[in-house]
């Protein structure tokens, strides 16, 4: 069975060689889905496998704009629409300027699997353009966001694509690209999720992913009889998906020790705490200079460590929340030195493959993105709903709600764990339970 499951992976490598993070997801799902594979060869008869790793369409577009000098750019957009299934291509919009197809496809991939988890109606896709937003102007972020959706609106609608946001696209963005969409096809029917709420965005939405993480932590720290409180933790990045993290900590009781960006990371003893500090990620975020080192001028009892990474510092528990490809082996090293046992991915991807088997090698118990970070997702499908209905979902609901899909995100991880002996390998018993729901929407809807 090893060599069937290699043949995909191979298969892959060979039609995309030059998309290291698509060939990498693709690597990471199918060999924990090989137990599942064996039990139902219909799957591979049935060229379901085949047509797991293949998107069903990618579009790319030109996205013309003028800076505020007039001054003409042309930058690149794509909308992959990797698997409807399940529903409806679901899944964020990313502007930044590394963005390119692979990145994007390793995303909507990623996608397929988490959005199942959330047990919605959802299916799998991301988008996105190589645009950077750092140091735009708000008019410059507009005429461009206003270009993406010219050609974008083609391709969606509310029971075909529904984007949201993801790095470098927020509130903002998604208002302006949503204003052009509603203006051309004059239809204000919730295409795109994650918008403010006055434009029929979900209260409860901006802290989502972040509170989620944070819930589907608890309950796996919870399955070892431990509690987030009174736990230190590491965390990285400083953007909405870190400040969520931290304000759910800091509610639970947690100590939040550290934050980065590209230009180090900050070490704070006392805690990135609730109130000040907690609201400084927001002004840190919103000052566009993506670096964190400000942080240590304004509380002392913070240093930075410029061009580092927080993976050298001791802590309980461990939650990248930053980018894909974060901890590499050499920081698995530092964590498994630092006595790590616990680590809760935040962001999309952000460990090494070499370094998860070096970190499970070490008993380390790892909390995967797929399922850790869906609670995001899963409140953009509440919006969706919300919208359709035409009303207003009260914050606390969508707590509760929220609380409710991670609390059966991890039951899920752990009841694939039981079932095929997997242990406490909660990426495989993600995987596992996210592929069985996609594979038996696909086997029922015949060779499509
Ligand atoms: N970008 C987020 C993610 O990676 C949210 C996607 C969405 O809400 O559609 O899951």
């Amino acid at each position: 069975m090893g060599n069937l499951v290699q043949q995909y992976i191979d298969k892959a490598k060979a039609k995309d060689p030059n998309e290291p993070e698509f060939l990498q997801t693709v690597e990471e799902v199918l060999t924990s889905i090989e137990p599942v594979l064996e039990a139902h060869p219909e799957y591979i008869e049935s060229g379901l496998m085949d047509r797991l790793i293949e998107p069903e369409r990618i579009i790319q577009f030109r996205v013309p704009w003028t800076d505020d000098e007039g001054k003409p750019h042309v930058n690149r957009g794509w909308r992959v629409q990797f698997n409807s299934a399940l529903g409806p291509y679901k899944g964020g919009i990313r502007f930044q300027s590394n963005v390119y197809v692979g990145m994007l496809k390793f995303l909507a991939f990623e996608q397929i699997f988490k959005n199942s988890l959330t047990g919605l109606p959802i299916g799998g896709g991301k988008g996105g353009s190589d645009f950077d937003p750092a140091g735009k102007s708000d008019a410059e972020v507009m005429r461009f966001c206003q270009s993406f959706a010219t050609e974008l609106y083609k391709y969606v609608g509310p029971n075909q694509d529904d984007p949201a946001g993801d790095m470098g696209v927020g509130g903002r963005e998604i208002g302006y690209i949503m204003g052009q969409y509603k203006r051309i096809t004059n239809q204000y029917d919730g295409t795109f999720s994650g918008k403010g709420v006055e434009n029929g965005g979900l209260y409860g939405r901006t802290e989502a992913t972040g509170y989620g993480i944070v819930y589907y932590c608890r309950e796996m720290l919870k399955h070892f009889g431990e509690s987030l409180e009174g736990k230190t933790v590491a965390i990285s990045g400083f953007g909405n998906v870190s400040w969520g993290v931290t304000q759910k900590l800091n509610q639970l009781g947690a100590k939040v020790i550290t934050i980065s960006g590209p230009d180090g990371y900050i070490y704070d003893p006392d805690g990135v705490t609730a109130g000040e500090k907690e609201d400084y990620l927001l002004e840190l975020r919103a000052s566009g200079k993506n670096i964190c080192a400000p942080y240590a001028d304004k509380f002392p009892s913070a240093t930075f460590y410029p061009g580092k990474k927080p993976w050298e510092v001791k802590a309980d528990v461990y939650i990248p929340s930053a980018m894909q490809n974060d901890i590499h082996l050499e920081d698995a090293k530092n964590m498994v030195a630092n006595g790590a046992k616990y680590l809760c991915e935040g962001a999309n991807m952000p460990t090494t493959n070499e370094a998860i088997k070096y970190l499970q090698d070490n008993g380390v118990v790892i909390g995967p993105s797929k399922a850790a970070n869906a609670g995001g997702v899963a409140c953009s499908c509440l919006e969706m709903s919300q919208n359709a209905e035409h009303i207003v979902f009260s914050a606390e609901d969508v707590h509760a709600q929220l609380e409710n899909i991670m609390v059966n995100i991890f039951k899920q991880c752990e009841d694939a764990c039981a079932k095929y002996n997997l242990g406490d390998n909660f990426i495989a018993g993600a995987n596992i339970a996210g592929f069985e729901r996609v594979a038996k929407a696909m086997k029922w809807q015949g060779f499509v």
